[in-house]
């Protein structure tokens, strides 16, 4: 058998298409647009390069978008008065601070201070606790978890009634997926079970699995024969094996394998996510999502 592809490259251009139509008409209907800022802190090479990913989709969509980039020596309280800036700022919909932050500001507190209603990244506790309690609840969905959701439902997946297992148990990526599938609603209805370092005998968990989500960080983990026949199989991880020159542009880039033996397991699985270009297109995809949600919310049309 060959699985089906499911590529978040192709899903992401459909839903920016779709955020760029629905950004249009609320801005002729209300004059309004949504606004999102991204504090950088320091000059962090990988953190850069999210950063103006994340600004150049935003800017594609007709946001309002603000990079605001501070010395790597800002101080703990200076940042925590710019957050509280952006939470005073009604044109901001969404507050986003990119990680890792220096050593010497505390995450969590810098995390904790932003706004739950502009945290589009949904990790703070308060959102966590929306996502726990589920359906009308949620706000702001992890963007991962979202993406890894909105893949299975837009790949026709039949969700409700399926065993759904999930290896890792992180709090960005494992745990908010399981939660996110076992809720009532579409897209979910699984019967859920999570498996991490301490698990006795995975491969039986996961070969019982009509939807199997990867998220270890640990190279072609999962073996083919652990793969039901048919299964849809979701591959999170990005694991950096080597490098080579990219033929597009003549440079050095990274050779990037998932946590699944992907030319083995397409053989067995229904469906499968490539990496690159499977789960990784989505997460700023679903930001974006968050983002005019969080506008939707503010404008009492959401
Ligand atoms: P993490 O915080 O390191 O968590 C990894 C989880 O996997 C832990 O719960 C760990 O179990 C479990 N695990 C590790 N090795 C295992 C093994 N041999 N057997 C069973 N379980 C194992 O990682 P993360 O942040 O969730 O990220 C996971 C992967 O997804 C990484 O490759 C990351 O780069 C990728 N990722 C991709 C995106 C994206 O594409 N947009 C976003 C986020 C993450 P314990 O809890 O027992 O230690």
């Amino acid at each position: 058998m060959t699985a089906k592809l499911i590529k978040g490259t192709e899903i992401r251009e459909e839903i920016l298409g779709e955020i760029e139509e629905e950004v249009k008409k609320i801005k002729a209907e209300h004059g309004k647009v949504p606004g999102l800022v991204t504090i950088l802190i320091g000059e962090n090479p990988a953190s850069m390069s999210y950063v103006t990913l994340k600004i150049k989709t935003a800017t594609r969509l007709g946001f309002k978008e603000i990079q605001d980039s501070q010395p790597v020596d800002i101080s703990e309280e200076d940042l925590l008065a710019l957050i509280d800036k952006y939470n005073n700022d009604d044109s901001i919909n969404g507050i986003l601070v990119q990680l890792p932050l220096p050593k010497h500001i505390d995450d969590k507190k810098i995390l904790n201070a932003i706004d739950p209603d502009k945290d589009v990244d949904g990790f703070h506790p308060i959102n966590v606790g929306r996502l726990m309690i589920g359906g009308d609840e949620v706000k702001f969905p992890p963007c991962t978890p979202a993406g890894i959701q909105e893949m299975i439902i837009r790949a026709g997946v039949e969700t409700s009634g399926a065993e759904t297992v999930v290896v890792g148990r992180s709090n960005i990526v494992g745990k908010p997926i399981a939660n996110m599938m076992l809720q009532k609603g579409p897209g979910a209805n699984s019967t859920v079970t999570v498996v991490h370092t301490r698990t006795k005998d995975m491969d039986v968990h996961c070969k019982r699995a009509d939807i199997l989500i990867v998220a270890a960080g640990v190279p072609g983990l999962v073996k083919p024969e652990w793969i039901k026949p048919g299964a849809c199989v979701i591959d999170v991880g990005v694991n950096r094996v080597g490098e080579k020159i990219s033929e597009k542009t003549g440079k050095k880039i990274a050779i990037l394998r998932g946590d699944v033996d992907f030319d083995a397991a397409k053989e067995i699985a229904g469906s499968i996510t490539p990496v690159p270009g499977g789960v990784g297109p989505m997460t700023i995809t679903m930001l974006m999502v968050n983002t005019l949600k969080s506008l939707k919310f503010q404008m009492g049309i959401a």
